[in-house]
Parts: C-alpha cells; structure tokens; sequence
C-alpha cells in the first residue's frame, strides 16, 4: 500500500514549496520507542514539530509533553494534553514564562541556576524541580557548547536548594546535543548525572536523559536500543525527550527548481537554486548539520555534482557546498526535489517574512484508508 505520504505527494499540481507530514507515523514512531526504552516516561520536546495534528496523535497514544514556554503549554493543553504530564523544560524561561506555566498547571520546571530557582520558589511555588546537568555533547550535530546546564557541584548545590525555598528536588536531566549518535554520550551523562542526584541526597530520582536520539537522514545511526542500553542499571524514573526522533520521519519538504546554473570561473558544479531555503524551513542546514535525503522524482539517468541554495538574496542561503550531493544531469527549473526525514526542526524554523517569502504551508496527508477509491 502507498503510505499517505507518498499517496499525498502523488498530486504535482500543488503550490511549492511546502512540509506534508504524516501523524500515523509519529505515532508509529512513539510506540516503537516505548518499545525501546519500557517503563520509561516519554515527553515530546514540542519546538521539534507543534503542528496540532502531531501533539493530537501523541495525547492520544499516552505520551508526556516538554514545553519550552507558555504557547508551548497552551498548544499541548489544547491538543488534550494533562498538564500534570507537561514538562517546562527550558531553564530560561524568565519569570513572567514560569508564572505563566504555573497558572496553567505545570507543576515539573528544570533549572540550571540560582537565580532561576529563586524565580520558581516565588512563581511556582511547590514545584517539582529537576537540575539539568552540563555534559560532554560530543558526536551530536548540533551541539549546545555549554549554553545550559551547571556543572555537577552547582547542580548538587541546587537540587540541596529545593527545600528551605519550598520547592521538591525530584531529580537531574541533561541533554546530550541534538542528533547524538554515540550511545557512550548518553551512558557518561546519565552517570554524571545520577552522581549528583545521589550526592544531594534525593531517594529514586527521575532521571530524563533529555533528546538527541538520531535519525538515519543519510548516514545509518544505532538503534534506539543501544542508547536504551547505555543508560540503564541505575535505581531511577527515567523519563526521554524525543523531537527529532519521532517526527523526522512523518515530513517530506517538497520543493521546486527555480534554476540550474552552470557558473563558470565560480564552481565546477551545478547550482541548483530550490524555492525553499534557510528562512523556508531549512534552518538546520546552518553549518550543514543535516543532510536530508534528497529526492527527485520523474527524472532518472546519470548524475552530477552540485550546491544546493535556496532562493533568497542572503549569501548564508546556501544549503549544501562542503556536503557532497548529486543531482540528475537532466534537472531542470520547475522539477520538484523532496527533501526526506524533514519533519522535525522545519515548519517551526521558517521565517515570517525574509525577502517576502511566506512562512512554509505545512499539509496533513490524509490516512490512505479515507480516501475514496
Ligand atoms: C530540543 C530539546 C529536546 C529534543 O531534542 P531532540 O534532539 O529533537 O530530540 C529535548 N529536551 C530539551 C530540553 C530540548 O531543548
């Protein structure tokens, strides 16, 4: 049977460029990692995709939400989301956010530092409190160069700083860079981190092992079980935070050729521009972190090497120049080019306005079965 997506994309005549997703499949996705990791907690890192239809279908199939700020919450709790299984899980919220979370019945806030505690003991008063914890990111492609996270004696320290401020110290969590794909990163972090949660004194603590699980865009990546090995064997609740990992897949960003230019005494290769780029929901191709799998469908025959830009007039607008890819001789403007695994990270990058392009329209495949035959 052609998967909804693939049923969807069948249409050529549609408007470019778009992001058709496919929410069957992040509830595919979802229960393969319940799978994965049994017992644990799942909370879907929001920013990843917030589209209604995708937090709809994991409310549905049980899972927990981690929001980054007050129209995260609101977007969860009107999908149907308990907010007692709703996470803030964004340490800088600033004070005005976490009265916000609190007043919708988000009770669990990480932090990372002092002064944010001291923001949580006087606007979420009661609340559960987890430390994130400074790891090592090595081997994820986007990594967070110690933008959060204390460093496990301030971590020990805050956790210690829970109760006199009226705030119940439940546990640590790290996150080991998006798109993490050495399993030994998690299994130093998770035991860095339950360093800190046994050195502070707190019983049975949650320990959520944050996101990162990587997604095979070009590149074979372990399986989730390999992770799910690396941080077992503590006396913890562990909790995860799949984006990426449970929406890549429901997404194809289908694009069209604006032009082919062949550039003498700039490049040897073909230029493809597309017309979709940086600010059209390609962000992630900053520093050419993501390698989606590219696609061109009707045109087969032998291929070549070339950049891929897209279509505004910033010189960052280049998707791919160091990353080698290849593309049919026989391209031309107006051929669609898909970009595959483009569910996560892309609908919610996509500028408002640069250049007068619009933000990108994002689709729901309809499910094969109601459709007419
Ligand atoms: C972004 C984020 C995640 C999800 O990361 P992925 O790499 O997409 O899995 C999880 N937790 C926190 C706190 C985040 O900021």
């Amino acid at each position: 049977m052609q998967s909804a997506l693939e049923a969807f994309l069948s249409d050529r005549n549609r408007p470019t460029p778009f992001l058709v997703l496919d929410p069957a499949v992040v509830a595919r996705r979802y229960a393969e990692l319940t799978q994965a990791f049994p017992g644990a907690e799942i909370l879907y890192a929001v920013k990843a995709c917030p589209h209604p239809a995708v937090l709809r279908v994991l409310v549905d199939a049980g899972a927990g939400f981690d929001a980054a700020s007050p129209a995260e919450v609101a977007s969860c709790v009107e999908a149907g989301a308990d907010p007692a299984r709703i996470c803030a899980g964004n340490p800088v919220r600033g004070a005005a956010a976490t009265a916000a979370c609190h007043a919708a019945g988000v009770r669990r806030f990480v932090t990372d530092s002092v002064e944010d505690l001291d923001e949580l003991a006087v606007h979420a008063p009661g609340a559960e409190v987890l430390v994130r914890v400074l790891v090592d990111d090595t081997g994820s492609a986007t990594p967070f160069f110690g933008k959060f996270g204390a460093t496990p004696a301030v971590a020990t320290e805050l956790l210690r700083g829970c109760g006199s401020r009226g705030l119940v110290a439940t546990g640590v969590t790290f996150h080991a860079g998006s798109q993490q794909t050495r399993p030994a990163t998690y299994s130093a972090g998770a035991a860095t981190a339950v360093a800190v949660a046994t050195e502070a004194g707190v019983q049975r603590p949650v320990l959520d092992i944050g996101g990162g699980l990587p997604v095979a865009y070009r590149s074979a990546v372990p399986a989730w079980a390999e992770f799910a090995a690396a941080v077992a064997g503590h006396d913890v609740r562990l909790v995860v935070e799949p984006g990426r990992a449970l929406v890549a897949e429901a997404g194809v960003l289908r694009t069209s050729v604006l032009r082919v230019s062949r550039r003498p005494g700039v490049d040897h290769r073909r230029w493809v521009y597309l017309d979709a780029g940086r600010y059209q929901g390609l962000a992630e191709t900053e520093n050419e972190a993501i390698d989606y799998p590219v696609r061109v469908a009707g045109r087969d025959g032998p291929t070549g090497p070339v950049v891929i830009a897209g279509p505004t007039c910033d010189g960052d607008d280049v998707l791919y120049r160091r990353t080698p890819y290849a593309l049919p001789l026989s391209l031309r403007a107006g051929d669609h080019v898909d970009l595959l695994h483009a569910g996560a990270y892309t609908a919610s990058y996509a500028s408002v306005g640069f250049n007068g392009f619009a933000p990108l329209p994002v689709h729901v495949a309809p499910q094969p079965s109601s459709r007419a035959t």
